[in-house]
């Protein structure tokens, strides 16, 4: 995806930052009560929402924003134009490290994350600053082998 499919005036982050709000009150966050939306726009304009789903054994949690992507790769989606996550916290909180590095695994490094809290308060930076070194495949060991 280029840069100018990336026009972040080109979307709508109310639409955006509302579906992640809205499902983050879906979360099932009964040992932290640390509630997270997320909402990933996908390439041909569908909004796909995410929340936290923990478990009593902590290792099981899954993050609001692995949820949505793992939700819209089941719908067959795997090319995202921008990802909004919603927390009760100010400044609002930035996605985890192994949200991050699951997002880079579909979305190139000009991906905008709008990172907002309940209170209006956005920040919106291209995955590349949250996550500038992620993981590459080894080139000599070709995928599927
Ligand atoms: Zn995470």
């Amino acid at each position: 995806m280029s840069m100018a499919e990336h026009d972040t005036a080109a979307i709508d982050w109310d639409l955006l930052y509302e579906t992640a709000r809205d499902a983050r009150l879906k979360a099932y966050a009964p040992y932290s009560t640390f509630l997270v939306g997320a909402a990933l726009l996908t390439e041909d304009g569908e909004i796909v929402p995410g929340c936290n789903v923990e478990n009593r054994s902590y290792g099981l949690c899954i993050c609001a924003e692995r949820t949505a992507v793992a939700t819209a790769v089941a719908a067959g989606k795997k090319t995202f134009r921008a990802i909004a996550v919603v927390t009760d916290t100010s400044p609002p909180a930035s996605p985890c490290g192994m949200c991050r590095e699951t997002l880079t695994e579909f979305c190139d490094g000009d991906t905008p994350v709008l990172m907002a809290d309940l209170d209006g308060e956005r920040v919106i930076k291209p995955l590349r600053e949250l996550h500038p070194d992620p993981f590459q495949w080894p080139e000599n060991i070709p995928k599927g082998s």
